[in-house]
Formats: structure tokens, C-alpha cells, sequence
């Protein structure tokens, strides 16, 4: 019964150093119950339209009871009408009625897709706890952006004026 259980941890390491090793990154581990969704992610990034940047961003977000919103950037000759990936997702998901987010994975083809602060705050606002996956990588949105805005968090003022 020991030998079985040494057995099954070996394996489990092992598939873990594979998926480091698949990753190209020195200390990661993918998780592959996320497999589906950066593969999702990676197809939404074929309608990215970015003729400006020609960086292409896909991203797909998952909703705690298993859909899954994509969305690409897009941008505009007047470029600070450009959307992230990202947002589009999530506005797509929030229009539908869902606000519940389990993951959100971000694919590029061209740079490492870290979420924009202006996204992070986004995805913060529906759901704090959720992953975020890039890079070979699953975040905590938490730790990507530790002290996110919210409204009524402080007293004002803060401080005395004098
Ligand atoms: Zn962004």
C-alpha cells in the first residue's frame, strides 16, 4: 500500500515538472483544469483588431457555473478608444447577467499578456478571488492587485486639513 502511494506522488510530480518544462518558465506549473480556457483564449485572439499596435489579445473568462465569455482587443485610430481583451470579455459576460467570475485566461502571440491595471481593477470589481491565467501561470487576481478601488472602504476626510 505504501509502495502505491510513492508511486502516485512520483507521477504527480512528474507530469508537474513535464508541464514546467512545457511552460518554458523555470518555477511554474500549469493547471490543466485551465487547459480549455487558455486554448479559448487563444483562439479569441484571432479576431483581435489591432491594426495600429499589431499586438493581438485574446482572452476568455469563466463564470462560476462553467461558461466561458471570450473577447480580443480592439482599437481605434483615435487610440485611447482602444478596449482590452480583457474588458470586452467581461462586458460581454456582465450584459448577459453573469457577474461571477471563477478565471479569466489572456493569450498573446506577440508579448506577455499581463492585464493592464485599468482590467484588473475591471475584473476586481465582480469577483476578487478569481485566477487569472497568463504566461503559463495561474495569479490570484488578489495578488495582482492587492488593493483594488472601492467605493465606502474610508471615511472622509481622511485627515484634518491642518
Ligand atoms: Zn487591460
Amino acid at each position: 500500500m505504501a509502495s502505491r502511494w510513492t508511486v502516485l506522488i512520483f507521477c504527480e510530480g512528474f507530469g508537474a515538472f513535464l508541464a514546467t518544462l512545457n511552460s518554458g518558465f523555470a518555477s511554474i506549473t500549469m493547471d490543466n483544469r485551465y487547459a480549455d480556457l487558455v486554448k479559448a483564449a487563444e483562439e479569441a485572439m484571432k479576431n483581435s483588431y489591432s491594426p495600429y499596435s499589431k499586438i493581438r489579445v485574446g482572452a476568455a473568462l469563466l463564470t462560476k457555473d462553467g461558461r466561458v465569455f471570450t473577447g480580443c482587443n480592439v482599437e481605434n485610430a483615435s487610440y485611447g478608444l482602444s478596449m482590452c481583451a480583457e474588458r470586452v470579455a467581461v462586458f460581454k459576460a456582465v450584459s448577459e447577467g453573469f457577474r461571477d467570475f471563477q478565471a479569466i485566461a489572456v493569450a498573446s502571440d506577440s508579448v506577455n499578456p499581463s492585464p493592464c491595471g485599468a482590467c484588473r481593477q475591471v475584473l476586481s470589481e465582480f469577483s476578487p478571488d478569481m485566477d487569472v491565467i497568463y504566461g503559463g501561470k495561474v495569479h490570484k487576481l488578489r495578488e495582482l492587485l492587492p488593493d483594488g478601488f472601492r467605493l465606502g472602504r474610508w471615511k472622509w476626510p481622511l485627515r484634518s486639513r491642518k
